[in-house]
């Protein structure tokens, strides 16, 4: 590789590594500046050297056959075949300091009266309440749905938008419905960062971008210089907007204004003979100090159990979230033979969100820069890939593979 890549990407979670691939596989030369000391962002396997390297997801825990652009990656990697199976286990619900099943908070005759209206009505400019408030009726939508969809995106879900809550896409009946990977999802991001052409720089923080010329100067906070002809932002809009305000002013004033979600993640791992629950997906939080918790269950250990724990911002120390979870597990915090703390940042979008990607397009056609990231399309995985897929075409021309060649069906 060159000294000077011919394409910097900034950020190296999902959304900067799958636009790096792309880019790479298209003869470029790609340098990626990630400012954390590990690549992957939001998809973050923690694994607990003093547990034999067991490993809890602080982030992202599943793909599913539905995440097409992302498989074709894998694919092209080699890695598609390590795809494993996920137990299927259910969630629970956490009311009142108490169990109950999903079933319990459901209001069926109100579902069924509702949900024609779900099927008639059109999501487009609708928030996440209005949409499913009206589609699956308003006290399902307080006891039940609304919780879910907080427990999904973890962070208060009525303002947010409806289209980008689910979006349909087509499915491969070749691939696993949900799976996730013999070392955790971090494998994912890992492998792309070692795809040839790519070429992965961490712990660096960007802090300013120049033109230079045709192309751009990267500034990162230990003052090295980065300059390429090509240039991806994949960070939080906040981060993005900071960075564009000097050189891109039209699109920085038009993602200034995106919020974002803060999630304190708390990981713990206990004995299965010390928890009084039996094997679980996760809990959705009705009104508990946390948001939602998903367990790792799913991939049996002979002896461990492990859970992430997402809490709203900094409400709570350590101590008091793990006697939280704890209460949650029917466990004693004292039995905690592994904790750990991370944290997650997810977009806040609100109604009226497409509007402004529309006018931040618009604002990009014709230039060098592409955005991508988890607040275009949603905040999926896959909805990252797609995007980074979507910037890269609309710079460099259409990529040979396409989701039609993959044996798919509709969902
Ligand atoms: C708790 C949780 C559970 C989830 N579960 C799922 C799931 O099961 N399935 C699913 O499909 N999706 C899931 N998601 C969503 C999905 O994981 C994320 O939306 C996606 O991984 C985001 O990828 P990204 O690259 O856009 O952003 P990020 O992962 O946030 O990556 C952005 C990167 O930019 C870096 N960066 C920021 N500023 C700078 C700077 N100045 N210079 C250089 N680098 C910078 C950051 O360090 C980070 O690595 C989950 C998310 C969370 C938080």
């Amino acid at each position: 590789m060159s000294q000077q890549p011919s394409h910097i990407v900034i950020g190296a979670g999902i959304s900067g590594l799958s636009a790096a691939h792309y880019a790479a596989r298209s003869g470029q030369d790609v340098r990626v500046l990630e400012a954390d000391a590990r690549e992957g962002g939001c998809m973050h396997t923690h694994a607990f050297p003093e547990l034999g390297g067991y490993w809890v997801e602080a982030g992202s825990h599943s793909c599913f056959n539905s995440y097409g652009n992302l498989l074709g990656i894998m694919e092209q990697l080699g890695i598609l075949g390590r795809a494993t199976a996920k137990a299927k286990q259910s969630y629970k619900l956490w009311r009142e300091g108490e169990h109950k099943s999903i079933l319990s908070a459901l209001h069926p005759v109100e579902l069924v009266r509702s949900l024609p209206k779900l099927f008639g009505a059109d999501k487009t400019g609708a928030s996440v309440r209005e949409y499913y408030g009206k589609g699956l009726g308003e006290k399902n939508y307080r006891d039940l749905f609304g919780p879910a969809f907080r427990s999904v995106i973890c962070q208060p879900p009525d303002e947010f938008p409806a289209e980008a809550l689910f979006r349909k896409k087509p499915r491969r009946k070749d691939v696993l419905r949900s799976f996730t990977m013999p070392e955790g999802l971090s494998e994912i991001p890992q492998r792309i960062a070692r795809t040839p052409g790519v070429t992965l720089t961490t712990n660096a923080i960007a802090t300013a971008i120049e033109r230079d010329g045709e192309g751009f100067a990267v500034t990162c906070a230990d003052g090295t210089r980065h300059r390429a002809d090509w240039l991806t932002l994949a960070v939080p809009p906040d981060v993005a907007a900071t960075l564009l305000t000097d050189n891109a002013a039209e699109a920085a004033a038009i993602i200034a204004g995106i919020g974002m979600a803060e999630i304190n993640t708390q990981l713990l791992v206990l004995d299965k003979a010390d928890l009084g629950v039996d094997a679980l997906a996760g809990f959705i939080s009705v009104d508990g100090a946390f948001l939602s918790a998903v367990s790792r269950d799913f991939l049996e250990h002979p002896q461990l159990r492990g859970f992430a724990f997402h809490f709203p911002g900094d409400a709570l120390d350590e101590q008091a979230r793990i006697e939280a979870a704890c209460r949650a597990l029917n466990a004693s915090p004292e039995r905690v033979r592994a904790a750990a703390f991370v944290r997650n940042r997810l977009p806040a979008l609100r109604k009226g969100h497409f509007d402004q990607i529309a006018a931040l397009d618009r604002a990009l056609a014709g230039g060098r820069v592409g955005i991508t990231g988890n607040w275009f399309l949603g905040v999926s995985i896959e909805d990252c890939v797609t995007r980074s897929r979507s910037e890269h075409e609309r710079r460099f021309g259409a990529l040979t593979e396409t989701l039609e060649e993959a044996p798919a069906a509709a969902a």
